[in-house]
């Protein structure tokens, strides 16, 4: 391998070091790992560079040890994904003493035994992830990093194991062929795993970004986004259900008598009770300030109505125990069904909306339902509270 080749080789595993560090300055944690690896690997083939400039056997050591770490950073950001901390203080036990074998080797000059003392340390190291991985393999870009990852183990296993036939006794080692295949495979071998590595933190970035786009800070609900689209991944059962509409009575006054914080803690308090009182299937949304949309899939107007009954009264009966405020705190529903003629559930929604308006002209505290339903008698045990039909 050329003296420019050699010198290619540390540059390339820096920039992908550089591309992972961009990755965990926008809070990817694991891309951490991969940077420091990928700086350490770099390191360690920039020795046999600067090894001509100044001979000392202290730069070998130097490159075994960044080696060494590099593939415990790997070892770690694989596992980050796959079982985080499994075996750690086997996988640091692995580096101290394949660290410590390369010293011994360099001190007796013995240069096969500090070659294979790497080569099975950066073995190991990586392949442990590899057992963890099982089951954990999910998608195309965990496979693809599992390939890469099984290729860099399988690169070392094989070079460690054929020492013998690449350094030729009383040839150079930086002129011998396994110098030569040592950089030619982590070149090609390296760039597979760091662009397999960065596909999946891409993608887990974009899941992120994509997450956060759904789901509401303060309630940790869906927000209206997400919303929509959850709706809309229900295809066809979607069209028949009923949708709630949830409002706080009177809000603004808690903001005002204890604050904005307090008032924080309202809505997560009855983000919370619509999650627990509300079917599994429910789907559950802030869509602003103290105002919430539920849909609930198959749902009839007059079960909606009494689970919305039950969320009042709780409410009422509840937020006052768990919150220190001056005046009891009640919210009004308005409630739909899905019908043939609706083009979108926003169609129920807006009827729903028109539900909820009555509910607070008729004196909050109370469910109202945009179409006639045949039982429900809803009494409150503070507030006469009311179904009305339209
Ligand atoms: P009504 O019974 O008619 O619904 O009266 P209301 O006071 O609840 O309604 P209004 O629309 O007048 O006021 C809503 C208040 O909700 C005003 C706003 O400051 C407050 N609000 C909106 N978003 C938040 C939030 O995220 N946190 C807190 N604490 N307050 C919020
Ligand atoms: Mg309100
Ligand atoms: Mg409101």
């Amino acid at each position: 391998m050329g003296e420019n080749f050699a010198f290619f080789l540390p540059v390339m595993l820096a920039s992908f070091s550089i591309a992972f560090l961009i990755l965990y300055s926008r809070g990817m944690r694991v891309a951490g790992w991969w940077s420091t690896g990928y700086l350490c690997v770099a390191g360690g083939f920039t020795t046999p560079v600067v090894y001509s400039a100044v001979p000392t056997p202290l730069w070998s050591l130097l490159a075994d040890i960044l080696f060494a770490t590099g593939f415990l950073f790997f070892s770690e950001a694989l596992l980050q994904r796959w079982r985080p901390l499994w075996l750690r203080p086997a996988r640091v036990a692995i580096w101290g003493l394949s660290c410590f074998l390369c010293a011994t080797a360099l001190a007796v000059g013995n240069l096969p035994m500090e070659l294979a003392a790497s080569d099975f340390g950066c073995f190991l190291l990586i392949a442990l992830p590899l057992i963890a991985a099982r089951g954990q393999l999910t998608s195309g870009a965990d496979r693809t990093l599992f390939a890469a990852a099984t290729l860099v183990a399988i690169d070392n296993l094989v070079r460690g194991s054929t020492i013998q036939l690449t350094l030729a006794q009383g040839i150079d080692y930086l002129v011998s062929d396994y110098a030569f295949l040592t950089q030619a495979l982590a070149c090609i071998f390296g760039m597979f795993l760091a662009l397999a590595a960065l596909a999946t933190q891409v993608l887990d970035l974009l899941t992120r970004y994509e997450r956060d786009a759904m789901i509401d800070p303060l309630s940790g609900l869906l927000n209206r986004r997400g919303f929509d689209d959850a709706v809309m991944q229900l295809g066809t059962t979607a069209r028949s259900g009923s949708v709630v509409v949830c409002d706080i009575d009177h809000f603004k006054v808690v903001n005002d008598e204890h604050g904005h914080a307090v008032g924080d803690r309202v809505i997560v308090a009855l983000a919370r009770m619509l999650e627990h009182k509300t079917p599994d299937t429910t789907i559950t949304a802030r869509f602003g300030g103290e105002e919430f949309v539920l849909f609930l899939p198959g749902t009839d107007a007059a079960c909606a109505a009494a689970i919305a009954n039950d969320i009042r009264e709780c409410f009422t009966r509840d937020i006052g125990s768990t919150l220190p405020l001056m005046r009891s705190l009640t919210a009004s529903f308005g409630l739909s069904t899905v019908r043939r003629a609706d083009t979108s559930i926003h169609d129920t929604i807006a009827r729903a909306d028109e539900s909820l308006y009555k509910a607070k002209s008729r004196g909050r505290n109370q469910v109202c339902v945009s179409r006639a339903v045949a039982h429900p008698n809803f009494k409150s045990a503070t507030t006469p509270a009311a179904a009305s039909a339209r």
